[in-house]
């Protein structure tokens, strides 16, 4: 995947890991807690879950993730990594309905060394694609291209779920 140029990440980039990692493991923080909404939850199933990325490279960043807290895909039983592909699939019908993009990317960064940046809690990404979108960004340069707030799309998603 090409790496969008997202300068809103700074944030996230800039994030203080230590005083996160004090706190504990913010997938299953958000998970704990019954308010949906304020943690971005789209969806709770029976091992795994669906919840916005805060830091979304565009409008519909979803990620899927396993209730269990671990790194890697065998740490996993199989009726999870099932629940975790059927959450992909309907992941995509929703965004597909709610956002009608050309294409998607799926995929997983397993490791700091691959890009994930919190390794600990495995989770896989789903993000909504459109023809020439990087491009687009690159062009208007340095300028959130966000067509909406994170609650706009918590609100899209959960009612197209
Ligand atoms: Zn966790």
């Amino acid at each position: 995947m090409k790496r969008l140029f997202s300068p809103w990440r700074m944030p996230y980039l800039g994030r203080d890991k230590a005083a996160e990692k004090a706190r504990g493991c913010v997938f299953c923080l958000a998970l704990e807690q019954n308010d949906s909404a304020a943690n971005l939850i789209v969806h709770r199933g029976q091992r795994a879950f669906v919840i916005l990325n805060r830091f979304p490279y565009t409008s519909g960043h979803l990620m899927v993730l396993p209730f269990t807290h671990v790194e890697q895909l065998d740490g996993l039983d199989e009726a999870t990594r099932a629940e975790l592909m059927e959450l992909m699939t309907t992941a995509t019908q929703v965004l597909g309905t709610v956002y009608k993009p050309q294409g998607f990317n799926l995929g997983a960064n397993l490791g700091a060394a691959a890009g994930a940046g919190i390794e600990e809690h495995l989770h896989l990404h789903i993000l909504p694609r459109w023809a020439g979108d990087t491009n687009f960004i690159s062009t208007v340069g340095e300028t959130r291209v966000l067509p909406e707030t994170l609650e706009e799309t918590w609100q899209r998603i959960k009612a197209a779920w």
